[in-house]
């Protein structure tokens, strides 16, 4: 389908742009931007007066898998410290998971993540009792929301090597498969260094270089990850994973909040991209990462909360002011639009920007500002002001899947009252677990 979204104010936060032209869509891309373009045959129309357009948003680092855990009840004991929270509460859960629970956590959660203007998720999946095929069930699910994915299997040695091994198959599988889908990509998983043996590293750094790709892996969210890498292995988290080929510009590590400054140098040096994720930190209560020495491959995750970009980028805002990590005031909006480079460089095509050539996946705003708007102020409305309510449609690939609010081909209301029963279920498997 063409379309030519006319009377458009197209704004982008990261280099801030606020501009008014028209941008023609032909199949999956922005093929023109200009003054006043015309109507071409088998063209339509959108006016998009008074409305405001941006391109589509990026969840770095996410669990789509915790969709399910909303409002489940605690452990009897609340969990001390991070490793408790993860082996009561999170490894219980991806534990109790099942195929039609994985497919319902992929659904909730990409019907969700459009309903934020959110249109690529980069997860990072586990599923311990359903690894084979798992992640093409994910897949599934956020196909039929219409959702980009870079999906990989959180490979790890706590359930064995029998399934240690199962999960490095499952990556292998799915990035053979997706090598040219133009909507998803596959990625070489791993829990954390602290779940892994030498063993299993090198054995990820082999699938690493067989496909020439990278690792996406939790790195020093916890002083726990540090303390394991420095006891058992002799040497800095990074160092480790250097060692193992796991340090490079395809690869993605999550969190960081305890890595040392020469650490950080390492990463920036081998490109390595790094995820900020500031509502999973205060909640997980690891400390906050060094933002400020972070370098300008960072972008944003929201690690297993809802893809909410807006409300992730003012929380990590609200939270960098009171840090001792103080950093420039555009830094969140500079790794909100790093997510669009990340899938840039993953799909070899081009994404984050409204402009001829680019990938049309794109977010129509509907914000009604009480107070002058500019290029120059556009950041202070956006932490200050705009909210995910604001977003009305979203394109992605150049095809409409949120329109006026509604997600097109979904019943939503049906699969919410289904979901309710399959985290029912879930729920109950866990308590069996625990
Ligand atoms: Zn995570």
């Amino acid at each position: 389908m063409n379309y030519l979204l006319k009377n458009s104010t197209i704004l982008n936060l990261f280099p801030s742009e606020f501009k008014q032209f028209d941008v023609r869509i032909s199949d999956e891309k922005i093929i023109e931007t200009g003054k006043s373009l015309k109507q071409k045959s088998g063209e339509e129309i959108i006016d998009c007066s008074g409305k405001f357009i941006m391109p589509g948003l990026v969840n770095s680092h996410t669990h789509l898998y915790s969709a399910l855990a909303r409002g489940m009840s605690g452990p009897k004991k609340p969990p001390s410290n991070f490793l408790e929270i993860l082996q009561k509460i999170w490894w219980k859960l991806d534990e109790a998971l099942d195929e039609e629970s994985v497919y319902y956590s992929g659904l909730v959660g990409a019907i969700e993540a459009i309903k934020y203007g959110t249109t690529t998720l980069i997860d990072h999946h586990a599923s311990p009792n359903y690894i084979s095929g798992s992640l093409g069930t994910l897949k599934n699910a956020m196909e039929e929301v219409g959702l980009r994915g870079i999906l990989c299997y959180e490979t790890t040695d706590r359930g064995g090597i029998q399934k240690r091994d199962e999960g490095l198959d499952e990556n292998e599988s799915f990035i053979i498969a997706n090598q040219k889908n133009p909507f998803f990509r596959g990625m070489v998983g791993a829990h954390a260094s602290f779940t892994l043996s030498e063993d299993s590293l090198k054995k990820l750094g082999e699938l690493v270089q067989k496909y020439d790709n990278g690792i996406h892996i939790h790195v020093a969210e916890d002083k726990a990850d540090v303390s394991d890498c420095l006891e058992n292995y002799q040497k800095g988290l990074v160092d480790r994973l250097k060692d193992n080929g796991l340090l490079n510009s395809k690869s993605i590590y999550a969190h960081g909040v305890h890595l040392t400054r020469d650490e950080i140098k390492k990463i920036k040096k081998a490109k390595t991209w790094l995820i900020h994720n500031p509502r999973s930190n205060m909640n997980n209560r690891v400390g906050y990462a060094p933002l400020s020495l972070f370098g300008e491959r960072t972008a944003l995750g929201t690690d297993g909360f809802p893809a909410d970009m807006f409300e992730e980028a003012k929380i990590g805002f609200f939270r960098n002011q009171e840090s001792s990590h103080q950093t420039r005031f555009t830094r969140i909006a500079e790794s909100l639009q790093t997510g669009n480079t990340i899938i840039s460089e993953i799909f070899v095509e081009k994404f984050g920007v409204i402009s001829k050539g680019n990938q049309a996946d794109l977010v129509i705003l509907d914000y009604k500002s009480p107070t002058p708007l500019s290029k120059e102020n556009l950041l202070g409305h956006f932490i200050f002001g705009m909210n995910s309510s604001i977003v009305e449609s979203v394109m992605v690939g150049g095809k409409w899947i949120l329109w006026n609010k509604q997600v097109l081909g979904i019943d939503e209301e049906a699969v919410m009252v289904e979901a309710q029963k399959v985290a029912k279920r879930l729920w109950k498997r866990m308590a069996k677990n625990v």
